[in-house]
């Protein structure tokens, strides 16, 4: 009797255990899916998911539905107590971006904005507010987009490795001699590195609000390239950073938007940014003693400038319930991707040319591992090399692909530090390369035998392995 429970129990996980293993491989369901779906697909394999997902037929046809049968007026053509389709829309959106990623309303609140780029550009806007500016910190991993933030502030200064993160975390007294008048900091990095998929720790915001040793701190973190293929969890606020970015177009293919989610702890900050638009307040006055009310009721009012992407926020809300009923969520998207990327790093880590020389350099981080999906996405950086050692130009390698009708990405992979590092380039030697004509994405990018380049695959639910 008990050997029977035992046995059944047993069976039901091996069960269980098979039909997951199942569902991460690439099957007829995969293959159905990518059929019916996506058929922009067909003959060709697309691997720059980094640079944009692509659209599911399922999302275009409702979408297509319901702007056929919906009357999208300017949501400032109508008033907050009797909200037309567009605010009613808006406010469902909002409603099911704060589901998707687990965030309590009464704890966080979502601005829409253009991209991850405008999102970084709001948030800098309050800190720049500040009457004494800010002081900017950022990991090495950064995205362009957020290391131009620190061409508004005080102070910045760039953190060459995790460890040096966690010191400053801890420590009071680093970096303290440049600040001059009391201030607030700003401490960003990416969730993922965009250049080379490694994921950086969550634990940074909760761990620096908790160490007390930089009151006044608030934190940005970029999870653009993280939820492209990964659940974000922000069930627990108190964890949660200050500041997320994101562009939606990422996720899902379409629409062409991205979010700020506010921690509405944080959302004080705003009330220094100095600049209003269109429909974010209660009264103005020109003449005279220039006067602004701006609107209160909640913080995205005061902060969408304009009128708002209407239409695309209708869009969000297909691509939401599309991407539940073809993927069920992005648990699933994560493990499938995340063993689609191990596969195609062991191949390549294997690919030798007939002198037992290695064909593929690959930019994986020391600290993360393919198949581990806290460490690292499924994305892989990497320059190729010819049976005598030397490179292969990335640009070179694309064509290559292309030829095969294989869609990779390449050149400086809007990554400068984390590029620099992983080449091991210097800041002098990149000035020099600069001084001499060479330019971020020129063609021929193999200078002096070394590469200032690399190509990048980067892997999502419907391609082949
Ligand atoms: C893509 C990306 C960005 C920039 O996104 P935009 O939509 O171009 O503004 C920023 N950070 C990371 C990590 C990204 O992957």
């Amino acid at each position: 009797m008990l050997n029977g429970t035992f046995r059944n129990i047993t069976t039901d996980w091996s069960e269980r255990q098979s039909s997951i293993q199942k569902r991460l491989l690439y099957n007829d369901r995969i293959s159905a899916l990518r059929e019916n779906e996506y058929p922009m697909l067909r003959g060709t394999m697309y691997l720059d998911h980094a640079g944009t997902t692509l659209p599911s037929r399922s999302l275009i046809r409702v979408f297509a539905r319901q702007l056929e049968t919906t009357i999208l007026a300017n949501p400032h053509s109508s008033s907050s107590s009797s909200p037309n389709a567009s605010q009613y829309n808006a406010t469902k959106t909002r409603r099911q971006v704060l589901e998707l990623f687990r965030a309590d309303e009464e704890h966080f609140d979502i601005i829409f904005v253009a991209n991850s780029t405008a999102g970084i550009k709001l948030v800098s806007e309050a800190f720049t507010g500040h009457e004494n500016g800010f002081d900017y910190y950022y990991h090495q991993d950064s995205h362009t987009s957020l290391v131009g933030v620190r061409e508004l502030a005080n102070h910045s200064h760039c953190f060459e490795s995790d460890a040096e993160v966690e010191r400053w975390i801890e420590e009071v007294q680093l970096h303290k001699d440049k600040i001059d008048a009391p201030r607030p900091k700003l401490f960003a990095y990416p969730a993922q590195s965009n250049m080379n998929g490694r994921r950086l720790p969550l634990s940074w915001p909760s761990t620096l609000h908790g160490s007390g040793a930089h009151p006044n701190t608030y934190t940005l973190l970029d999870v653009a390239a993280l939820v492209s293929t990964s659940p974000l969890d922000l069930s627990d606020h108190t964890a949660a950073p200050d500041f997320m970015v994101l562009s939606f177009y990422k996720m899902f293919g379409f629409p062409d938007l991205g979010g700020v989610i506010v921690r509405k702890s944080a959302a004080h900050v705003f009330e220094d940014r100095k600049y209003f638009g269109g429909g974010t307040t209660e009264m103005v006055t020109c003449t005279g003693k220039p006067w602004v009310e701006r609107k209160k009721s909640n913080l995205h009012e005061r902060l969408e400038d304009g009128t708002g992407a209407i239409h695309s926020i209708l869009a969000l809300q297909c691509a939401i319930l599309a991407h539940y009923k073809l993927f069920g969520g992005f648990d699933q998207i994560s493990r499938h991707t995340g063993w689609l990327a191990k596969r195609l790093y062991d191949k390549m880590v294997d690919l030798k040319h007939a002198n037992g020389r290695s064909a593929c350099r690959i930019y994986k981080d020391p600290v993360s591992a393919y198949g581990d999906a806290r460490s690292q996405g499924a994305t892989i950086a990497f320059n190729i090399c010819r049976s005598d050692g030397t490179w292969i130009g990335s640009s070179e390698v694309r064509d290559l692909a292309e030829k095969r009708n294989i869609h990779i990405r390449t050149g400086s992979l809007c990554n400068p530090a984390g590029m620099a590092f992983a080449l091991g380039l210097n800041p002098g030697e990149l000035q020099k390369l600069y001084e001499t004509g060479f330019r971020c994405g020129q063609e021929d990018d193999v200078i002096n035998s070394v590469p200032l380049g690399m190509a990048k695959s980067y892997l999502e639910g419907h391609i082949s392995g």
